[in-house]
């Protein structure tokens, strides 16, 4: 049977290489198998993205949170890259490739809203993709957890760092600075921390399933310590 192997391992070069030549089109579905998360902080440098003469504008929370959720993750033991670290600025176009040239991914954007009305509130999460609804949902009912939160609930969306991605990608908006109560939550560093420590769980569920993420030491400290026994199980996660 050697000629029947070498003329399907041909075929299968031959297939290979078609999708080599096609591969900005293939899209992946890495939902359950990924290993990093690209980090992407809405907006950055020229971009303030939501602005409200009474606190930082969007560019600044988001970035925060996004640091957060990265420091979540990694204690989680998930690989990350962060689209941006600093306050710059950053193309669309640059976020896709930067979320693109990573081997087995997933991709989340934090952003803050913004309306018109005042008394608009809520948590959205966007995807485009059928592979990324999963994930999307996920996210936002992690963030239905926090205690009078509105659900705006889970939409498609063309956005550019969504529709381009190979790998499942979402984005978070993370409640409406133009809120007065939101606005205040989104000033607050605590708060930012719980709602990077709720996409970290939902990340990690969408990984390895219910109960394996444990919350960062930052926030542990702040709670009675229990003795050195009491740890609960190890998490999941491949220690490499
Ligand atoms: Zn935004």
């Amino acid at each position: 049977m050697p000629r029947l192997i070498s003329r399907t391992l041909a075929i299968g070069l031959l297939a290979l290489l078609a999708a080599c030549a096609t591969a900005p089109k293939v899209a992946k579905n890495t939902s359950k198998t990924f290993t990093t998360v690209v980090v992407d902080a809405g907006h950055g440098g020229k971009d303030n993205g939501a602005y409200r003469r009474y606190g930082p504008p969007e560019k600044v929370v988001a970035l925060d949170v996004a640091q957060r959720l990265d420091r979540n993750l990694r204690e989680s033991e998930l690989k990350t890259v962060m689209t941006r670290s600093t306050d710059v600025f950053i193309p669309l176009d640059q976020r896709v490739a930067i979320e693109n040239s990573q081997k087995n991914a997933i991709f989340v954007s934090i952003h803050f809203n913004d309306s018109r009305r005042r008394g608009v509130h809520g948590f959205e999460t966007y995807y485009h993709s059928g592979d990324s609804s999963e994930l999307a949902n996920r996210i936002q009912s992690k963030l239905m957890t926090i205690p009078h939160s509105m659900n705006r609930g889970v939409h498609t969306a063309n956005f550019r760092v969504l529709r381009l991605a190979y790998y499942p990608a979402v984005l978070v908006e993370c409640g409406f600075l133009s809120n007065r109560s939101e606005g205040n939550q989104a000033r607050d560093a605590e708060y930012r921390e719980l709602l990077s420590e709720r996409i970290a769980e939902a990340i990690v569920e969408q990984r390895y399933g219910p109960g394996v993420y444990h919350a960062s030491p930052q926030v542990a400290a702040a709670q009675p310590q229990p003795a050195s026994t009491g740890q609960g199980p190890a998490p999941a996660a491949p220690h490499h």
